[in-house]
């Protein structure tokens, strides 16, 4: 039997970027294509997947599981490179479509819907899209036929056993394909570390609702924009409670308006949208302030502290549509994703001042779930689907590592650990690791590519600043006048003249050993004098600049 190769290009070994290729005679089929963001204050937009390993085949197509960002997010820049259909649930092309102005390269995509239970030919492999639950709707997993034998790959899940949307995990699917025998299963590593049941849906509705009944005065509650369900079963608790929904924040807006005008393609409410919220429902933000405060049910972005979202905004009391007051509640329905813990911890500290009432995950364990699988429900998807081999997912290499374990403590015989780059081999007998292809992150900002070299060079400006030197030089080579040194982000130039002018006499000292010199040698020797200078002082050298500045004698 022929084999099939596995080349994981994001999501493996980190948190986010999700995206693997399954390559076979020739041909590849990309699973998912997401974003990751960089939190280093460098002046990254988004950061997408290094396509390049991509270029050795022929890309037969793209199949997204469901439309999270870190699943969708980088499909432009991939589609700016390779031309190919992108296969999807109705929901993930939905969103896909509402990016259409941002990224001209989408509104000539060939975008083709698919449904659960309906098999999709893509070039030589068979894919079966199987219905799983996710804190976003329309969530799948892949069932693939390979020439290796047929594949499953989980996409991102849990089991919710009350999916507010009704639309169940489709566990008899997963029996069938055990009995069929799986061959490889790729499952989302996320929650290794998390145990006990993942909890539901509908249970945080519960606990939202019983709070914003007892309030007295505005609401607002922060999510992920994404999550339909929480989003729909706010729009039931403001029914019942008399308040209007107010969404403050820009993905709450595109994310409402993709749920409210896509209809479902599935389940017991086919050809209703996915999110049912009444025009009467929904009061727009910059007429907030003319609503009771009892009436307000606000929905927020920025459930992670970003500065610019709205949550942010209403904490310090800059929101252009809504000020918060004392007495009102504010629900932060989320988890802190790790490396968020300060922004978030900034913003809980500006709504205490402001003598709001907070709840929280860290007060009321039940404002929020998950959308990943706790440890119980992954081993539980081993044991559903009871493949022969396992490749973890979706995690860093320690949640890949711990699942892996996982897997061998449940019986799987063939367990292997891939990160991005590393390819995997795998036919009817074995499973093996087998060199490598390039892979790696690209930055983007304000639409361009940042090179991994400007990058460095902002982080250098920003932990040292920089000076700039100009050097007027005759047709001598002589200095032709004063040497002008001026600095960004190193000290404060009118309290260390005497520094500058050290700076400047050693410049000046190291020119005058120079001979003949070329506008190089002049460089480099005032770049050396004036860093040194600096170094010795401040106890770091900044960046610096030096300009030759040619003058008629
Ligand atoms: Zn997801
Ligand atoms: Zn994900």
């Amino acid at each position: 039997m022929a084999s099939l190769r596995i080349l994981p290009l994001g999501g493996l070994g980190e948190i986010g970027m999700n995206c693997l290729a399954l390559e076979q005679r020739g041909e590849v089929l990309v699973i998912d294509c997401g974003v990751a963001f960089d939190d280093r204050g460098l002046g990254v937009d988004v950061v997408h997947p290094d396509f390049e390993a991509l270029s050795s085949y022929r890309p037969a197509g793209l199949f997204l599981t469901h439309g999270h960002e870190d699943h969708i997010g980088a499909i432009p820049y991939l589609l700016r490179r390779f031309d190919m259909p992108v296969f999807g649930p109705r929901y993930a092309l939905g969103l896909l479509r509402a990016r259409a102005e941002e990224h001209e390269v989408l509104r000539h995509a060939d975008l083709r819907e698919v449904t659960p239970g309906s098999v999709v030919r893509v070039g030589s492999f068979e894919i079966e899209p199987i219905r799983v639950t996710h804190s976003i709707a329309d969530a799948t997993a892949l069932a693939i036929r390979t020439d290796a034998g047929l594949v499953v790959h989980t996409g991102d899940f849990k089991f919710d056993s009350a999916p507010p949307d009704g639309e169940m995990f489709d566990e008899a699917r997963f029996e069938a394909l055990a009995r069929e025998g799986v061959r490889l299963l790729f499952s989302d590593s996320t929650n290794i570390d998390a145990r006990g049941p993942t909890g539901d849906e509908e249970g945080v509705g519960r606990a939202l609702e019983t709070m914003i009944a007892s309030a007295t005065q505005a609401v607002v509650v922060s999510v992920f924009a994404s999550n339909v369900h929480r989003l729909r079963m706010l729009g039931e608790i403001a029914k019942r409670c008399g308040r209007k929904i107010v969404a403050f924040g820009r993905s709450v807006g595109t994310h409402s308006r993709v749920a409210r005008s896509t209809l479902r393609a599935t389940g017991t409410n086919a050809g209703r949208p996915y999110l049912e919220w009444p025009a009467d429902l929904i009061w727009p933000a910059e007429r907030a302030p003319e609503l009771p405060r009892r009436a307000i049910l606000g929905v927020a972005t920025g459930s992670q502290g970003e500065a610019s979202a709205a949550l942010a905004r209403l904490a310090r009391g800059d929101h252009p549509a809504f000020e918060l007051s004392s007495g009102d509640l504010v629900v932060l329905s989320s988890r802190v994703i790790p490396g968020n813990e300060t922004n978030v911890g900034r913003v809980l500290t500006d709504l205490l001042r402001r003598g709001i009432e907070l709840r929280s995950w860290w007060s009321d364990r039940a404002v929020h779930v998950s959308g990943h699988a706790h440890r119980e429900e992954q081993q539980r998807m081993i044991e559903l689907a009871r493949p022969r081999a396992f490749v973890p997912v979706h995690g860093t290499l320690h949640h890949l590592t711990r699942h892996a374990a996982l897997a061998r403590e449940s019986g799987v015989p063939e367990v292997l650990v891939l990160e991005n780059g590393d390819v995997g081999e795998l036919d009817a007998d074995t499973l093996r690791r087998s060199g490598s292809v390039p892979a790696g992150r690209v930055h983007v900002f304000a639409g361009r590519v940042v090179p991994s070299s400007v990058l460095a060079e902002r982080s250098s400006l920003a932990e040292r600043g920089a000076l700039h030197v100009t050097v007027p030089v005759d047709a001598g080579g002589h200095i032709a006048g004063p040497v002008a040194l001026s600095s960004r982000g190193v000290l404060d130039p009118t309290l260390d003249r005497d520094l500058v002018t050290q700076a400047h006499d050693e410049a000046l000292a190291a020119l005058a050993q120079l001979s003949q010199p070329g506008d190089d040698d002049i460089i480099e020797a005032v770049r050396r004098a004036v860093r040194r200078a600096f170094g010795r002082v401040l106890g770091f050298r900044p960046v610096t600049l030096v300009t030759v500045l040619r003058v008629a004698s």
